[in-house]
């Protein structure tokens, strides 16, 4: 004998009081279990997003390169921190390749500040 689930209609072992596919209970008067298995590996990376996150990371932390190269004597490259934002952001992500890209980005970052800060001190 079988279960089958009233809500979508998924065959059960006889021996589940909930459904495996969506938890719904087979048994009357149980309440609907919630089973969330976080599983980050299977989150779905918004690849337009990271494209965004680097563009952003990029421009924040190397605006003070650009800058301090075309006019010697300005303190931009403060503003180059900001490009830590994202990154920061991203590192405590628990995807991992979410942290990857953000590793990537934090050393984006660190040379586009210390080139400025070169530029700036020079
Ligand atoms: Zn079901």
């Amino acid at each position: 004998m079988t279960r089958i689930c009233k809500n979508c209609e998924y065959i059960n072992q006889d021996d589940y009081d909930f459904c495996a596919k969506c938890g719904t209970p087979l048994v009357e008067g149980l309440k609907p279990r919630q089973v969330y298995i976080y599983k980050p590996e299977q989150l779905q990376i918004n690849k337009k997003a990271l494209v965004a996150a680097y563009i952003i990371t990029i421009f924040l932390s190397w605006i003070g390169v650009i800058v301090g190269l075309l006019s010697k004597h300005t303190n931009l490259a403060v503003f180059t921190f900001f490009g830590f934002f994202m990154p920061f952001y991203l590192v405590q992500s628990r995807h991992p390749t979410l942290r990857k890209h953000g590793i990537i980005m934090m050393i984006i970052s660190l040379a586009g500040v210390a080139l400025s800060f070169y530029i700036m001190l020079h």
